[in-house]
């Protein structure tokens, strides 16, 4: 837990601290994906991380309206995973490398990303439900499919080309 957040007593606590969790990863995303668009060398990876940076704002608007709906402050706490997750692609993203091999790196760490977030999302869509908002969990539900549907166009694009260009 942050040192600012608030304790997490109910289950309603811990909706709301993973709200603010997938709001600062959502956000921390949104300033990592413009450096691998610079950097993609395949056309379509470079799109699909284009696509996925517009929906990501989208998805931060979303996230908006639910803390709307639900009451709460727009805000964000840190999620020590997302930065990890993101640390761990830098390290593996060199600008020295070879081109394919580097398209590779990115791919796969945008999948770890996505990963990532459909856990949450999938989570907070099921707490949701719990707590008797369905109407946020609804809302969820569309970038859950995001999500999914991210991670199924780059799954594709790894096993038809990509990594056949690393290798
Ligand atoms: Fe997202
Ligand atoms: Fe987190
Ligand atoms: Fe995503």
């Amino acid at each position: 837990m942050g040192l600012f957040s608030k304790p997490i007593k109910t289950l309603d606590d811990l909706f709301v601290h993973m709200l603010q969790d997938i709001y600062y990863a959502e956000n921390k995303i949104t300033k990592a994906l413009p450096t691998m668009i610079s950097k993609a060398t395949d056309p379509q990876l470079r799109q699909s991380f284009e696509v996925h940076l517009q929906e990501t704002r989208n998805q931060i608007v979303r996230l908006e309206k639910v803390f709307q709906m639900h009451g709460q402050e727009v805000k964000g706490v840190t999620c020590p995973a997302i930065d990890g997750i993101i640390a761990e692609a830098e390290e593996v993203i060199s600008d020295s490398g070879d081109k394919e091999v580097m398209d590779a790196a990115m791919l796969a760490s945008a999948q770890a990303v996505e990963h990532y977030e459909i856990t949450r999302y999938g989570t907070l869509i099921a707490f949701a439900r719990q707590l008797g908002r369905n109407d946020c969990a609804s809302v969820l539900e569309e970038t859950l499919a995001e999500e999914k549907a991210t991670d199924k166009k780059l799954t594709m694009l790894a096993e038809s080309k990509v990594n056949r260009m690393a290798a």
